[in-house]
């Protein structure tokens, strides 16, 4: 497998615009949260076993997962969620390293909200954080979201706060300016992990 960057932050940090612009300069970016998704869409084994265990009405009309009455139900009964956890983490496990493996790209970037809670940052040789002073994650996700600075808030409190995902990170890019400036501190990340790739093989 060629080299894994891990990228992850906070709420509307910026990781989204990051993977981006890396998915530009031609880097393949594996998105764990897409994953997670993936292993449960109609049609997958998962969702059957989830439907026979929670019953059918964990599932829409249109036979998909609904997964605000799944989060309801795991949300105070640990055993449940064990369960749940046992049956899904393989699966995305199994996934993750599917694509990571698949990638053609120099390196490839593994983009996760939860990297470092997760575990996920095992599969990966480097860690990149990519980190927002609060008042512009609020002031962002709001704008996307149309949410109120109480809910974004809400989310930050149950991450990692920003001084613990740093100092886990091997890297980390202060995303505090416009959009031409993230491009830019990217470009030199960008310049160093193409090094550390030819490293790599
Ligand atoms: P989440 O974890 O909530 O999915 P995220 O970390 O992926 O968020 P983004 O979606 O990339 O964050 O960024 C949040 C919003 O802020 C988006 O609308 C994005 O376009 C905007 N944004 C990100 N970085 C910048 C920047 N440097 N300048 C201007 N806007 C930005």
């Amino acid at each position: 497998m060629n080299l894994v960057i891990g990228l992850t932050g906070g709420i509307g940090s910026g990781k989204t615009a990051a993977t981006n612009y890396f998915e530009q300069l031609g880097i393949t970016v594996v998105d764990a949260d897409l994953v997670s998704r993936l292993v449960v869409e109609p049609g997958m084994e998962a969702l059957k076993e989830i439907a026979s265990h929670f019953g059918e009405d964990i599932l829409d009309a249109d036979g998909a997962l609904n997964r605000t009455a799944l989060r309801k139900i795991v949300f105070d009964k640990p055993e449940e969620r064990k369960w749940l956890e046992s049956l899904l983490h393989p699966l995305i496990a199994q996934e993750i390293h599917r694509q990571l493996e698949a990638s053609q790209s120099p390196y490839t970037i593994l983009v996760s909200p939860i990297l470092f809670e997760s575990g996920q940052n095992l599969y990966c040789q480097k860690s990149l954080v990519i980190d927002a002073p609060e008042n512009l994650q609020v002031s962002r996700t709001s704008v996307r979201d149309s949410t109120d600075e109480a809910g974004v808030k809400a989310i930050m409190k149950v991450q990692l706060s920003r001084e613990d995902r740093c100092a886990k990170a091997d890297d980390v890019i202060l995303n505090d300016g416009d959009l031409e400036s993230l491009h830019i501190k990217i470009d030199s990340i960008h310049a160093k992990y193409l090094k550390l790739a030819e490293k790599n093989v």
